[in-house]
């Protein structure tokens, strides 16, 4: 066989998953190629124009502080910043900002562009080359071969893309782009257990015709809070978002027009995200609601594009143009791109292991929305994620895993490859049972020494890491060394007790004491810090049994079939995911702790029999269902 090139890592897709996976293989030392349909797409946003959210807006500060790239990209190209949930507790606050979707792809171009041992090259990837079930390279639409020890498939919507536009439909992998057939066909043809799936997008308005007096302006968060620990300001020209909402006469025509709308006539068959419903599915459910609001966010700063979040829509477009004008602000607006649905195939991520490898196909990693997610962000964590465990399988090293204890992309991850997908997988800051210690404000102090140790963090990122760690670990001291009274004739107390009683700020104390002012962001860690004290307690000692049921390995060739006491039920649930260790098979939807036990004493028998003893023996994890 003919190869044009070898390389250590293929990354197949330029989307968000891609470019984190390449960027994190090649700053690994992996030779690495992106390979996309089109260069001018890298990084594009299919969908709204923004990054981050509650939940999302954790894994993005997640792969910033592991040396990623989405966190510098959307500060730069960022245009309005708003924390989601300010007033709510510091562990579900979410970092959210509206992009300008030019610069944020040039900015990430720019960026994948600067790293040495990275290439790109604007080609389809039509078939997959391998032998004995190890992957060999990829072929591309040009007949050209190229070799790697690993190839990152992150295909987002386009393996066998199907757009919904009423009663029209037509293969795209979006709107614009064209589908990826042949590939689907090699991943079916591989037996990979494959879904199909559905999500969608409303018009894109054109911002001239909107009636903008009659809106109510929502100013972004000023001064605007970074995503990444590497940026000191924002320094991007900020604009405003506008809020109007649909009218019972808006209402009235998508219930007039209802059997021309895929999802009810039957055309969509797949299931879409529940959470992000379209304008259509919400009028259905949420029938006594004579009005919705919808969220005028600009695309960008030099084009007069308007995405108006919360009315995605598949319904033709003579639809579309007659229920945009029955909203305030909108009477006489023209519609710039319809709104449509897609369908496309995702592979059940219960085939990987964690490390985002096909667990029967060596060197095959999967990441992003062909794992059954849907979101930027999702997208951009696993990328990182499957692009080092590449990089280091490449270069013949072990792979590492994140853990639900550890950070969202942990939570993420195993929730994809244990308990699979029945619909688009989006994060929530609810999955995650030890939300108070993984929080946005800490990602760096959690993460950056593993980032480091695992070869992603450059010497920039981790000076500037120790000199935060250090700040934080120096002021905590002065803190808990310095005496203040909080009312005349009282005793004094420490500073430390001051701030967990909420009396005083951080600022306050250091005032009081006549210490010098510091950083907002290391007063803020150390706030929630101290209030949260008993909180955080509580979560460290959760971890560590967590911790301990993750420490029991099992064997990768369990034979799930013969192990007593087990119902066929569970030994099917268990072969499907071949659990990697007694926490993981744990929790598996409908392994009950009956059969957890039969696991624990079939692995003492075995290993026994084998010389090797089991750690932590009989640790049961809490059962926890979300
Ligand atoms: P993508 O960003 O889709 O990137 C895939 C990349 O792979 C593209 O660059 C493509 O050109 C390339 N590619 C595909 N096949 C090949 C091939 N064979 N060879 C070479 N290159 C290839 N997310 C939300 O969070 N909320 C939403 O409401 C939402 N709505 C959406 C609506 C629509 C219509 C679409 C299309 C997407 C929507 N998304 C939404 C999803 C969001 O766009 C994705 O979750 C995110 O982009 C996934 O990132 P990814 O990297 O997995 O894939």
């Amino acid at each position: 066989m003919v190869w044009r090139a070898q390389y250590d890592v293929i990354v197949v897709g330029g989307g968000h998953a891609g470019c984190e996976a390449a960027h994190a293989a090649a700053r690994f030392g992996a030779r690495t190629l992106l390979l996309t349909q089109n260069l001018e797409t890298i990084g594009h946003m299919s969908c709204n124009p923004a990054i981050g959210g509650l939940g999302k807006g954790h894994l993005v500060r997640e792969v910033d502080a592991l040396g990623g790239v989405m966190g510098e990209v959307a500060d730069r190209a960022g245009i309005q910043f708003r924390l989601l949930n300010r007033r709510k507790g510091p562990a579900v606050r979410g970092p959210r900002a509206q992009m300008d979707k030019v610069l944020y792809r040039r900015e990430m171009r720019r960026i994948l562009e600067s790293v040495q041992t990275l290439s790109l090259r604007q080609a389809e990837v039509v078939d997959l080359v391998w032998r004995d079930h190890h992957l060999q390279g990829v072929v591309t639409d040009w007949g050209e071969r190229y070799q790697a020890k690993a190839v990152v498939l992150t295909t987002g919507t386009f393996l066998q893309g199907l757009v919904h536009m009423g009663e029209r439909t037509f293969p795209a992998g979006r709107l614009g782009d064209r589908a990826s057939i042949p590939l689907a066909s090699t991943l079916h043809q591989m037996g990979l257990v494959m879904g199909r799936l559905k999500t969608g997008t409303p018009p894109r308005l054109d911002g001239r015709t909107i009636r903008w007096d009659r809106l109510t302006e929502q100013p972004g968060d000023d001064p605007p809070l970074p995503f990444s620990f590497m940026t000191p300001a924002i320094t991007q020209t900020q604009v405003p978002c506008h809020i109007t909402t649909t009218t019972p006469a808006t209402h009235a025509v998508i219930r007039a027009n209802l059997q021309r709308a895929p999802l009810y006539s039957g055309q969509i068959t797949s299931v879409g995200p529940r959470y992000c419903p379209s304008i259509e599915d919400k009028v259905v459910r949420f029938a006594e609601r004579d009005s919705h609001q919808i969220f005028l966010e600009p695309e960008g700063l030099t084009c007069a594009e308007i995405y108006p979040n919360g009315i995605s829509t598949s319904l033709p477009i003579d639809v579309q143009w007659e229920l945009l004008r029955t909203i305030p602000g909108l009477e006489e607006v023209e519609i710039l791109r319809p709104g449509y649905a897609i369908e496309y195939d995702m592979v059940d991520p219960r085939q990987l292991d964690g490390g985002l490898q096909v667990k029967e196909w060596e060197g095959l990693f999967l990441a992003g929305q062909i794992n059954g997610t849907t979101g930027y962000e999702e997208a951009a964590g696993q990328g990182l994620v499957a692009g080092l465990n590449a990089a280091r399988l490449a270069k013949g090293m072990g792979g590492v895993r994140f853990e639900r204890a550890d950070s969202y992309l942990g939570v993420m991850i195993d929730d994809l490859i244990t308990r699979g997908v029945d619909e688009p997988y989006r994060m929530f800051t609810s999955r995650a049972e030890f939300r108070i210690l993984l929080r946005a404000d800490n990602a760096d102090i959690r993460l950056t020494p593993l980032g480091r140790e695992w070869g992603l963090v450059d010497d920039r990122r981790w000076e500037r890491f120790l000199v935060r760690r250090a700040a934080i670990e120096e002021v905590r001291g002065q803190l808990k060394a310095s005496r203040v009274c909080l009312q005349a004739g009282e005793g004094r107390i420490s500073g430390w007790d001051a701030l967990r009683r909420q009396n005083m700020t951080v600022s306050e104390i250091l005032a009081a004491a006549g210490l010098d002012p510091v950083l907002a962001d290391v007063a803020t860690a150390l706030e929630v810090e101290a209030h949260y004290q008993g909180y955080l307690e509580k979560q460290v000692e959760e971890v560590e049994r967590f911790r301990q049921a993750e420490m029991i390995l099992l064997p990768v060739d369990v034979p799930w079939g013969e192990i007593p006491g087990l119902s066929t039920e569970i030994k099917q649930k268990l072969g499907r995911v071949k659990p990697e260790t007694i926490g993981q098979a744990y929790r598996i939807p409908g392994v009950t702790s009956g059969a957890v036990s039969a696991l624990l004493v079939w692995l003492k028998k075995t290993t026994r029999k084998g010389g090797m003893e089991i750690q932590g023996e009989g640790v049961k994890p809490q059962k926890k269902d979300h």
